[in-house]
């Protein structure tokens, strides 16, 4: 890690959200980077340019988002993508195959993985023959016992999506890589402001850019960082072969969001906080799932590698007398008015939903089923006061 984490050091993370790849436009001193939304470049002489030709292949907005956002995840290489499946699918092309060949070997995928990358993986790379397995990155003992040897890729996220398990990144990484296995780490719920998974050991990140990157629920985006030079190169090979690029004015609203990240997530985890300490002393909740709880799965590896515990919370429902866990929860996941009802996560604005039929609906039946009577809540930074007011009535409400 070269030059970035030159950088790095010479800059605190606020700072180089604001200012990395975002000097000043040469052209006109605009201070905001310009949307430039041509796509094509005109070459001073044939095959001699200022670096683009073409905006599929480079687009000045999107440089600058990749040159941002790899400076915050200390990553030495950028790449964006349309979604984060996008991005995840490039991934997997790229690991999957050396030589642009068929896939083959394994992808490992942690058993509570997003439901989208479990179905991108089961359904569309699996037919096509990359084989892969669940896992529970929480039992290391088991993971080393179990691990398939045509095991090619350790794919996880920490926290993950929905029951907020985190695995210790450095400790799987070093399992991976004594069996020859690459290591992606999904940091969309951590973000790089809490962790950095290639300081770690990982050696891919990859973000759904929707969520708290972007933060506003208003861009669908996705990205990969990397500082292995010859992976980037074959990602970015495929990024411009494959063409899942994102819009230049998509990089520029991802770009707008990451300047405030770090203000942000500082608000999205004090109001987590106060929402967890509602839900563990409410009658109504059965468990509760946030990183920093000492009975939490992995609050050790949140407490050595996170530098806070994000605005992820999920927690289970008790079943009442009336009321199975499930009727519980979806009560109340239609019963709040500040928290809006809906999928996604990581803006500014609350969010509810019910796993099992919502954003998981795809893993039934499977390693990756969750239970059908836990809610999910991505805290947004609203006043902390209404944000538990208006789950305790909910609660209150059943
Ligand atoms: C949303 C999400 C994705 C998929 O990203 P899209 O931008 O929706 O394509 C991947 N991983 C996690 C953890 C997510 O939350």
């Amino acid at each position: 890690m070269g030059d970035v984490e030159n950088d790095a050091l010479r800059h605190g993370f606020e700072t180089r959200a604001i200012h990395a790849g975002q000097d000043p436009d040469p052209s006109s001193g605009a201070v905001v980077t310009p949307i430039s939304l041509s796509t094509t470049f005109a070459q001073s002489d044939v095959g001699v340019h200022q670096g683009y030709e073409y905006s599929r292949s480079g687009n000045p907005t999107r440089t600058a988002l990749e040159t941002c956002v790899a400076s915050l995840e200390l990553a030495d290489h950028g790449l964006a993508f349309a979604s984060g499946l996008a991005a995840e699918d490039t991934v997997l092309s790229v690991l999957s195959s050396r030589d642009g060949g068929a896939p083959s070997g394994r992808v490992l995928l942690a058993n509570d993985a997003y439901g989208g990358t479990f179905r991108l993986i089961s359904k569309v790379w699996a037919p096509r023959g990359l084989a892969w397995s669940p896992v529970d990155l929480t039992d290391l003992d088991a993971l080393v016992a179990g691990w398939p040897d045509d095991t090619t890729v350790l794919w996880l996220e920490t926290p993950t999506n929905p029951l907020l398990t985190c695995v210790d990144i450095e400790a799987v990484s070093a399992i991976a890589h004594e069996r020859g296995a690459t290591v992606v780490v999904d940091n969309t719920f951590a973000t790089p402001y809490l962790q950095q998974p290639l300081r770690l050991g990982a050696d891919i990140v990859v973000h759904s850019a929707t969520k708290y990157l972007g933060g506003h629920s208003d861009v669908v985006g996705g990205f990969v960082a990397v500082s292995d030079g010859t992976l980037a190169e074959r990602l970015r090979f495929t990024q411009n072969a494959a063409g899942a690029v994102p819009a230049p004015f998509d990089c520029y609203l991802v770009l707008r969001g990451v300047k405030t990240l770090a203000v942000r997530m500082d608000r999205h985890c004090s109001n987590a906080r106060a929402i967890v300490d509602l839900l563990v002393r409410h009658p109504a909740v059965e468990r509760v799932f946030y990183p920093q709880l000492p009975d939490h799965p992995g609050h050790a590896a949140a407490a050595k590698q996170m530098a806070d515990y994000g605005g992820m919370v999920s927690f289970t429902m008790a079943a009442t007398d009336r009321l199975s866990g499930e009727d519980a929860a979806r009560r109340v996941a239609a019963g709040t008015e500040v928290f809006t009802l809906a999928e996604s996560l990581g803006a500014v604005e609350s969010l509810i939903e019910h796993p099992a039929a919502m954003t998981h609906a795809s893993a039934a039946g499977s390693a990756l089923e969750v239970p059908a009577s836990l809610v999910r809540l991505s805290v947004g930074i609203e006043s902390s006061a209404d944000l538990v007011a208006d789950l305790e009535q909910a609660l209150d409400d059943l």
